[in-house]
């Protein structure tokens, strides 16, 4: 037994309808760790003073979201190999070597389909990726890494596309954002990371009538759980695997590297985290 409270958060702007604090929160509580995990409003020009003084406050890390990923990467001095390739930090850990960034987007994806279908394998076949965002970087990064033979890249600008495939590899193919229905049938897998369907924006719709029946379509919003993409894929005979679970795994690395437990991802985690 050690008198150390261990403390970590997470910086954002705006930081007050972040989830982290409820999740590392219930997390801490079940495996009575002595810690705290906190929300840290942090302005862009702020953020290289306070990522500077937090390991002297005691704290063990921090989580970065919207906008500091890219700024966090930039800071650090370490960095994954993953983070380098998807050109932004949202895991921080601090070390007596200073800074460590990493990124945690691309594992939480997997994650998230491997437990919802756990016989999924990217290598298995061609994936469909909707977005050139910052989250589709990370699904890109993580199917790649899986192994997928083939993944085809659709976004509303094209130029966006254009730069990740030039960056992500050759097994990157573009599509036109209008012919997306065309190319359901020959993919396993199809992801949403556009920000289309989110509470307050338009639904994304799209006809699934030639998608194969067991594709696994998932979709990164997670407000709400059940998007009008994801139940006319399920309509479709699909396998629909919804956001929440994404947002859960990403964050273990960084619990277990701050707080020293693997900590489990499931039911009781999701409501908690649902009625946050
Ligand atoms: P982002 O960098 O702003 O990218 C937004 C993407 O949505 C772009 O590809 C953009 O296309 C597309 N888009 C926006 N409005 C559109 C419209 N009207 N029609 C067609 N495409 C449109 O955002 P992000 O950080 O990648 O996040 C995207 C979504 O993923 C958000 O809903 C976010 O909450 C979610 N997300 C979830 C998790 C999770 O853990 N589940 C993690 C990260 C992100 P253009 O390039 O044409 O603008």
């Amino acid at each position: 037994m050690t008198d150390r409270v261990l403390l970590a958060g997470v910086i954002g702007d705006p930081i007050a309808h972040s989830k982290s604090p409820a999740l590392h929160g219930h997390w801490l509580k079940r495996y009575g760790i002595r810690g705290y995990y906190v929300p840290l409003h942090v302005s862009h020009d702020k953020l290289p003073r306070i990522l500077k003084d937090l390991p002297d406050m005691g704290f063990q890390g921090v989580n970065v979201t919207i906008p500091h990923k890219e700024q966090a990467l930039a800071l650090a001095n370490g960095v994954t190999d993953r983070a380098a390739l998807i050109g932004a930090a949202n895991t921080l850990t601090f070390t007596s070597n200073g800074i460590q960034a990493d990124n945690t987007d691309g594992l939480g994806f997997i994650a998230n389909i491997r437990q919802c279908v756990p016989e999924w394998r990217a290598a298995d076949g061609p994936a469909m990726v909707l977005g050139a965002g910052g989250a589709a970087r990370a699904v890109l990064w993580a199917l790649i890494e899986e192994g997928a033979p083939r993944v085809i890249l659709a976004n509303r600008t094209r130029a966006r596309a254009e730069a990740l495939r030039d960056q992500l590899g050759a097994r990157v193919e573009l599509l036109p954002w209008t012919r997306i229905e065309d190319a359901l049938g020959d993919v396993q897998t199809v992801v949403n990371t556009t920000s289309l369907g989110m509470v307050g924006t338009a639904p994304l719709r799209l006809d699934f009538s030639r998608v194969r029946s067991g594709t696994v379509v998932n979709d990164l919003v997670y407000a709400p759980l059940e998007t009008e993409f994801l139940a006319a894929a399920r309509a479709a005979g699909c396998r629909a695997v919804d956001g929440l679970g994404m947002l859960l795994h990403q964050a273990a690395p960084g619990f277990e590297r701050w707080f020293g437990k693997r900590p489990e991802v499931d039911e009781e985690l999701r409501r908690v985290v649902l009625s946050a």
